[in-house]
């Protein structure tokens, strides 16, 4: 029987991941949450749908033999984190977070940096009147009470309410140039932009757009991972931590890698 591993996905490294297992012969497993109607293909297997908190997630690991858990959510996904923190410590099973590095301002950039949606709500009136929205659709609520700003917002699928009442709908899926969000900053006349840190390349380019045109950016923070849980920036230290690829030194490297699977 090969090793199988657990991949919580949702993400570019969770995709690039399982191809990188699959094609060492690992049995991989993807879990997706289901909120996308047709999310792409995926190396593997897949499986969709929660698991049932912590406990069923557990469970899941127990019926299904995984040997080890790749935690590839995405950094706002908060509360599969958790309970992948919480299932690994039940079942003994060696787990990782893969987390992306966020995004760090430059000296041209006017961020905002804010804790939450609800912070980020609060903030926005001093800053704008139109205002590109990226924080993902299902956040909408938090800006739902703000009926005299003007929102573009940007997404895969279409939002549902509550929303708020001035908005209009981007639907496409990154990557995107920063030509691309030039225009879109230009086309809807936007003086103020709203993200979440997710960091990555593929939705960086509004960054650039802001910075050149002289925008600001409200900035929501990452939520922290569970404390005590190892965390690696990338596909290559995920299969470094599942004993697949070697590690690269660096200060404080300790040497070999434990081979899980
Ligand atoms: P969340 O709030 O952390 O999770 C809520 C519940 O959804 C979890 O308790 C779990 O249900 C289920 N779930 C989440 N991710 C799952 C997965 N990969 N496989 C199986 N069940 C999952 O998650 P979220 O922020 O709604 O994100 C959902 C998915 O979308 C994640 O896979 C994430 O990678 C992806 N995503 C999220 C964002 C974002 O901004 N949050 C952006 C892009 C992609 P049970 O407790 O029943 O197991």
């Amino acid at each position: 029987m090969p090793p199988h591993v657990l991949i919580l996905g949702g993400t570019t490294e969770a995709r690039e991941l399982a191809a990188g297992l699959a094609a060492r012969g690992v049995r991989v497993t993807t879990s997706l949450a289901g909120r996308v109607a047709r999310p792409g293909a995926l190396d593997g297997d897949v499986r969709v749908g929660g698991f049932g908190g912590a406990e069923g997630l557990a469970a899941w690991l127990r019926e299904q033999r995984v040997d080890a858990l790749v935690d590839a959510t995405h950094p706002f996904a908060e509360a599969i984190t958790a309970n992948a923190a919480r299932a690994a410590a039940a079942t003994g099973v060696p787990a990782v977070v893969l987390r992306r590095p966020g995004w760090h301002p430059g000296p041209d950039d006017r961020w905002h940096p804010v804790a939450s949606l609800p912070e980020a709500a609060d903030l926005l009136p001093r800053l704008g009147r139109r205002v590109f929205l990226t924080t993902g659709r299902l956040g909408l609520a938090a800006f739902a009470h703000l009926t005299d700003l003007h929102f573009v917002v940007r997404s895969v699928e279409p939002p549902e309410p509550p929303m708020p009442p001035h908005t209009r709908t981007v639907l496409a899926r990154g990557p995107f140039t920063v030509a691309d969000e030039h225009a879109l900053l230009r086309e809807h006349a936007v003086d103020v932009l709203v993200t979440k840190d997710s960091g990555g390349e593929a939705t960086a380019a509004k960054l650039t757009a802001a910075r050149d045109l002289g925008l600001p950016v409200v900035v929501v923070r990452r939520p922290p991972l569970p404390a005590g849980t190892p965390a690696v920036p990338d596909v290559a230290g995920a299969l470094a931590f599942l004993g697949l690829a070697p590690r690269r030194p660096g200060p404080g490297a300790s040497g070999g890698t434990q081979r899980f699977v």
